[in-house]
């Protein structure tokens, strides 16, 4: 975080916690910096030595409150200087050595600050100034129990964020990032019992289950995210959705400091949405997620594009299920479906894709007639699903659209893509364009996908517009 990307004034109050807070994000002069510490004993304790007089010297990130280690960024100069992370050891060791302020914990890195921006697979957002990593159970705990208690509040986990849109203000809660990029699951081919860490990559779970010949998820290969992040999102693609296949979660209460299990049929899954997204499950951290896949099974292949390319790659059916995987990652990289270096950072589909009754559809379709040429799928009885980016790029939004630095993906009218340098509101004036073209087009109103982190329950842009 460099010094001038703080939230400033803003979050400067008379109490002792919006007071942390603003000593969280302010950059300062070493001069002001002492003179807050002679007002509030706990900080002159908390502070490292300050040597410089004047100008810019450290920005202090307070996480935890008084009784913690503070994470302390060091500018590398006076001012303008960029600021260098510390792990929670190496501040510990570099300024911390005095009775109770040593270092409680040693597993998990504790990172102070950091830009949305790099949490984010859209790469948009601002400084969130209170985050922290684990990789497993354990260390969840450890951080909530320590992080989340002493600032008061329950934390907002993340994953790999490739769902997320964090505003330009960045977050104020703690963030806390549960990814381990190195966890395996426990698979049992013979039953087809597979449990996995939910911090796993999902993409790394699905080879491992296609490695070990469990049909079920392979349709699914290539959708980036955590197992956590999957669940919470019920991710699918090419016809099969995480629902179909979840037996249990293991979920942590960030309130209760407990685990709990909780069996599918409770989770309230939807189309990408679940339980997990509801203000009542706010508190629980999926841990782990238990799935029953199927041995020797053959798989349905529904789709055009996939069942196409498998047709020609391998003749007639049934096909392994290694074949599956690689045509779906083949498709999905056809249509700017995976990430990669040389791809624009998106969120993937930024909105779902709308559905509607039988006769909402008529009424709307008298009204234009076009709609009938929108692809569509019936999902329930009497409920049809229409394809959002048909539906865009009937309005006007062509494949490869650009305002400013925002655009559309140039493979999927459904995929907003940050061209470079764009920042959330780019991201955001772009969606609101699409969604009231559509909306005055077809009468038809997008539902975002992407989840918004610091924009603020009554700012949230897509509630309004
Ligand atoms: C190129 C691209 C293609 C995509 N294609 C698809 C697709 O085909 N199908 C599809 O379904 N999705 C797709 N997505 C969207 C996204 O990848 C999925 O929704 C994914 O499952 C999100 O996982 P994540 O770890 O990135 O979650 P994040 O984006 O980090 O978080 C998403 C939500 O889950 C919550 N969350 C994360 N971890 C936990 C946890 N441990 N406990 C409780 N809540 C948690 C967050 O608070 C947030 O609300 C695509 C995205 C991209 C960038």
């Amino acid at each position: 975080m460099a010094p001038g990307d703080c939230l400033g004034p803003r979050s400067i109050g008379s109490s002792s916690r919006t007071w942390l807070l603003w000593a969280c994000y302010g950059s300062c002069s070493a001069g002001r910096l002492r003179s807050y510490a002679r007002s509030k004993s706990w900080l002159k304790r908390c502070l490292p030595p300050v040597r410089s007089a004047s100008s810019f010297s450290v920005v202090v990130s307070i996480q935890t409150g008084p009784l913690y280690c503070p994470n302390v960024f060091t500018s590398a100069g006076s001012g303008s200087g960029t600021s260098t992370a510390l792990t929670y050891n190496e501040i510990a060791e570099r300024h911390w050595t005095r009775g109770s302020m040593k270092p409680a914990r040693t597993s998990q890195e504790l990172v102070g600050a950091v830009m949305g921006s790099e949490l984010s697979t859209l790469k948009v957002g601002g400084p969130c100034g209170s985050f922290a990593r684990a990789r497993n159970a354990s260390e969840l705990d450890s951080v909530v129990k320590s992080d989340a208690r002493a600032l008061g509040r329950k934390p907002t986990v993340i994953g790999f964020g490739s769902n997320l849109l964090i505003s330009d203000d960045g977050c104020r809660e703690l963030l806390l990032q549960f990814k381990d990029d190195e966890a395996n699951a426990s698979i049992d081919p013979r039953s087809g019992l597979v449990k996995a860490p939910a911090s796993m990559p999902w993409d790394r779970l699905v080879a491992q289950t296609v490695d070990a010949g469990l049909q079920g998820i392979e349709c699914v290969s290539g959708v980036p995210g955590t197992v956590a992040g999957a669940v919470v999102q019920n991710a699918g693609a090419y016809g099969q959705e995480l629902r179909q296949v979840l037996r249990e979660v293991v979920v942590y209460d960030t309130g209760q400091f407990s685990f709990d299990v909780l069996k599918a049929r409770n989770c309230r899954f939807g189309y990408r949405t679940s339980a997990f997204k509801s203000e009542k499950f706010s508190r629980r951290v999926v841990v782990e997620a238990t799935f029953q896949l199927r041995p020797l099974a053959v798989s349905q292949i529904r789709y055009d594009d996939v069942a196409r390319q498998l047709l020609m790659r391998h003749g007639i059916g049934p096909y392994p299920l290694a074949a599956i995987r690689q045509a779906v990652l083949d498709t999905r990289s056809s249509k700017g479906m995976l990430l990669g270096e040389d791809r624009n950072p998106s969120a993937g589909s930024f909105f779902v894709n709308p559905e509607c009754s039988g006769l909402e559809l008529y009424r709307h379709t008298r009204v234009n007639p076009r709609l009938r040429e929108i692809p569509r799928t019936k999902v329930g009885y009497r409920t049809y699903r229409l394809s959002a980016a048909a539906l865009i790029e009937a309005s006007g939004f062509r494949r490869g659209f650009r305002s400013g630095s925002a655009g559309l993906s140039d493979q999927h009218a459904l995929a907003i893509v940050n061209l470079g340098g764009a920042c959330a509101d780019d991201i955001v004036k772009l969606a609101k364009e699409i969604r009231s073209a559509v909306r005055s087009e077809f009468g038809l109103t997008l539902k975002p996908e992407v989840v918004t982190l610091g924009f603020g329950r009554k700012a949230d842009p897509f509630k309004r517009s």
